[in-house]
């Protein structure tokens, strides 16, 4: 049962479960160089981008292929691959470059020490990720990439794949992530919401989206769970 104490730190939490890009670690992936180009291919293979609805990149790939699939199965094989092949190029050329947050390892070991499981789930693909972190396995329970889910977050697939990994219950876990989509999932997984400020969100978006609680970045959050 997670309660908090005179300080207002939380109390009995379990788990703490990170999202990667912009909250573990600085990652500069240039999205819109990513977008104009998965744009590039949805005209390409002769779909109008006024079917697509969906908001994120790999939700409007998602969105696009049965278009393609009713029409040519091939091509939208190959369009989905060709997507897929853009988004892990750019992925990786950012990974080159990208690296931890200072104090980030140290955070994840202080919990862990602590007793609480951490885990950490990406919408970025597993080979960027072990690119920035290659000893992620040894720093966290369970690590789960959008290689190994269906439904990214904010789907809750992705984060009730997480909870079930680390047998913990949303209640009693909390969410850390940069974008308002960690919120929207954690909220719907019933966690404590955390936004951090490391990404492009600032406080007031986090705090409409209905964050409990906003930090300056992930390394505070040592400070708002209690031993
Ligand atoms: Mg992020």
């Amino acid at each position: 049962m997670r309660t908090s104490d005179k300080e207002g730190r939380l109390c009995g939490i379990q788990a703490i479960i990170f999202d990667f890009d912009g909250t573990l670690a600085v990652l500069n992936i240039d999205f819109s160089q990513m977008r104009e180009r998965v744009f590039d291919l949805i005209r390409q293979f002769g779909v109008s981008e006024t079917f697509v609805m969906e908001r994120y990149l790999l939700e409007i790939i998602d969105e696009v292929f049965p278009i393609l699939r009713e029409h040519n199965p091939l091509s939208a094989k190959e369009f989905y691959e060709k997507a897929h092949q853009v988004l892990q190029d750019v992925e990786m050329r950012a990974a080159r470059e990208g690296k931890l947050i200072e104090g980030g390892v140290k955070t994840l070991n202080t919990l862990r020490q602590r007793g609480m499981k951490v885990g950490i789930i990406t919408r970025n693909c597993e080979e960027a990720v072990r690119k920035v972190f290659p000893e992620i396995d040894d720093y966290c329970d369970a690590f789960i990439s959008r290689d190994y889910v269906g439904n990214v977050k904010p789907h809750p697939d992705h984060l009730n794949s997480m909870l079930e990994a680390l047998k913990v219950s949303g209640k009693d876990s909390v969410m850390v992530g940069d974008h308002l989509i960690d919120i929207q999932a954690g909220k719907t997984a019933g966690m404590v919401t955390v936004g951090v400020l490391t990404g492009r969100i600032k406080r007031g978006e986090f705090e409409e989206a209905g964050a409990d609680y906003v930090l300056r970045d992930a390394t505070e959050i040592c400070d708002l769970v209690k031993e």
